[in-house]
């Protein structure tokens, strides 16, 4: 087996002198930098910002990605996916008949061409590749079909950060699956969800499956691959106890049973005055009207938050949300919840539009269907038939006593958007949730008949009847993932690449005045570089070894060769990029260093 054949290897043969790679090693962090691997891909000459998050690739970013690119290549092959490309400028028509012009509201890029045409620069590319397959596939017999490209998609974010984190360009490997039935489909996504396993394991992320919110997008089940990263935006909750992973948009509190409510107490409606917050309410509730049981918590008031919702299509619509009292409304749950539309807290203006709406004791009796103010109302699905609330009454400075869900007030609905906190109980079992963040990797999505319906895609049955197909559409961020992996691998020197997706195997470093230094490095280079070995030697002359031990581990090969004072004695030094040095005799660094090699590239 030679190096070369090993993933992990761009191409035998392959020298990067120092003395003349295009690279720039800088001593300072870049000031918009927030993350470690953005300061660090920055300040070893992988990448460049051009604009907010749209970044240049040097050649050592280059080799990086297209090793990444590789291993995912490989997996999606071996699923018998087909690799196909399109393009990143696309006509306006296809992405209205799904809608998703207008859904996607300022987050992509709109343009004209020269025909006032419009354009747009595609953030996903679900619309054109169930046209392609419409255009070709008519019978059940063409499927299961499933196609993949790696390409540059492009987002306006509203918050573009991290580096290639969050880019507004960034390149992601999407693949679609076309199937008969639903029985078709579940295999096709089963199928990805593995070789997204296989990839996120070769890749050496540290990871997490979780239940993701299906959203907009109008599928069903869809699971995410969350690297596990402190500066990863999501947040997931996870059960020991069973499993249960969930992408905290998606998580659900458990449901408790209904309570029967004959023969409780009539709601009364009580003065509750210098009460502003939820604390000083309960405190005044315990000294006047204790309750029989135990006192009263934050989480027996029930909180109606109001918003505003911004649908793209320019519509806006008031919503009233109904949470336990001790927890706040979750903006990414929210956001997740009512997407594409964009909400915003209730102003002045809008309580103005409304005068039913007592600001600060707003209760049930005018919200909802039935409701005054005629303003849709959903509640936390915690406020079950039965549960007794204190809430407002709908006039200033008082507040409703033992009102019973169900028996005096109702909702248009449920909805779950309040906080989730470690130690929630799980929804599955006798467990807790534990929370953490991670990084959005990899996204698999069962689309269903969405987008086959508005494109009118069918497929003729055995039966000769004409069937919708059903879809699944999955993504990897690629970008998103070369940063990741150097987010998981750095010190505060520089990267540490995995091998497998290192720019190179081996940094040789040359020190010393004496030609024999470089003469014996070069050698030891070129022959690494013959066995298949890819090499950065340091071939620099006048370049203190200061400075290239700091540019060695800035750039973060995984092994390092040191030529240097070692040599008078016949020696040069083996150093992996995190570990202990070793000396070898300088006639056996060459084979000492390609088992090394092949030893990291397998394991
Ligand atoms: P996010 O929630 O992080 O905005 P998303 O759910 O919108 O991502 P998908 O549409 O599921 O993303 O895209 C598939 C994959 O593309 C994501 O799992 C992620 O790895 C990557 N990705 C999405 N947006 C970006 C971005 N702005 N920059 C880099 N990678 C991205
Ligand atoms: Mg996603």
């Amino acid at each position: 087996m030679s190096i070369a054949s090993l993933p992990g290897t761009r191409q035998p043969g392959d020298l990067l002198r120092l003395s003349h790679l295009f690279v720039r090693t800088l001593r300072e962090d870049p000031a918009d930098a927030e993350v470690a691997s953005h300061r660090l891909l920055v300040r070893a000459g992988y990448i460049r910002r051009a604009a907010p998050g749209i970044y240049s690739w040097l050649p050592l970013g280059l080799r990086v990605l297209a090793k990444v690119e590789r291993v995912v290549r490989e997996e999606m092959d071996a699923i018998g996916a087909q690799e196909v490309h399109f393009p990143a400028l696309l006509p306006r028509e296809p992405y209205e008949a799904t809608g998703r012009w207008t859904e996607y509201g300022p987050n992509i890029f709109r343009l004209k061409d020269r025909k006032e045409a419009d354009y747009l620069l595609a953030p996903t590319h679900e619309e054109m590749f169930t046209l392609l397959v419409k255009d070709l596939y008519s019978s059940y017999k063409d499927l299961p079909l499933a196609l993949y490209q790696i390409q540059t998609k492009y987002r306006d974010e509203a918050r573009p950060r991290a580096g290639l984190i969050r880019g507004r360009e960034f390149i992601m490997k999407d693949s679609y699956s076309f199937d008969v039935d639903d029985a078709g489909l579940d295999e096709s996504y089963a199928k990805h969800r593995a070789a997204y396993q296989r990839i996120f394991d070769r890749l050496g992320f540290e990871y997490v499956i979780v239940s993701a919110h299906a959203g907009a997008m109008g599928g069903s089940k869809s699971e995410e691959f969350l690297a596990k990263s402190p500066i990863g935006e999501d947040t997931y909750v996870e059960c020991k106890a069973c499993g249960y992973a969930a992408n905290v948009e998606a998580a659900h509190a458990p449901v408790p049973d209904p309570i029967p409510f004959d023969g409780t107490a009539e709601a009364h409606a009580e003065d509750t005055p210098d009460t502003p917050t939820i604390e000083a309410l309960v405190a005044y509730l315990n000294a006047r009207f204790p309750r029989e049981d135990r006192p009263w918590a934050a989480g027996d008031t029930l909180k109606n938050v109001l918003f505003r919702l911004d649908h793209p299509d320019g519509t806006t619509e008031a919503v009233a949300i109904g949470v336990p009292g001790d927890r706040e409304v979750d903006v990414k749950r929210m956001e997740a919840a009512f997407y594409p539309a964009e909400f915003s807290p209730f102003g002045e203006e809008d309580f103005a539009a409304r005068p039913e709406l007592v600001k600060g004791y707003i209760g049930p009796g005018v919200l909802g269907e039935a409701g005054t103010a005629k303003i849709r109302y959903l509640l936390d699905p915690r406020v079950v038939e039965g549960t007794r609330w204190v809430t407002g009454a709908n006039r200033p400075g008082q507040h409703v006593i033992d009102l019973v869900a169900g028996r005096d007030f109702t909702a248009d609905g449920t909805i779950e958007v309040a906080e989730v906190w470690p130690g929630d109980p799980c929804p599955n079992g006798d467990g807790i949730l534990e929370t953490a963040r991670g990084i959005e990797m990899g996204h698999v999505f069962q689309l269903g008949r969405k987008f086959a319906e508005a494109l009118d895609l069918k497929v003729l049955d055995e039966n000769g009847k004409a069937v919708t197909v059903t879809m699944g559409s999955y993504g990897v961020g690629v970008t998103r993932a070369l940063a990741a992996i150097a987010e998981g691998n750095h010190d505060d020197k520089g990267l540490a690449w995995p091998a497998q997706v290192a720019p190179a195997h081996v940094h040789v470093v040359a020190t010393g005045k004496g030609t024999e230094v470089f003469d014996a490095a070069e050698r030891i280079a070129t022959e690494l570089v013959a066995h298949g070995v890819e090499v950065v030697y340091d071939d620099r002359p006048k370049v203190s070894p200061g400075v290239k031990f700091a540019d060695a581990e800035l750039l973060g090969v995984p092994l390092l060769v040191v030529v240097g004072r070692g040599l008078a004695d016949g020696v040069v030094e083996v150093r992996p990029r995190a570990g202990q040095a070793e000396q070898v005799a300088v006639d056996d660094a060459v084979p000492a260093v390609v088992e090394r090699v092949e030893a990291m590239l397998a394991g």
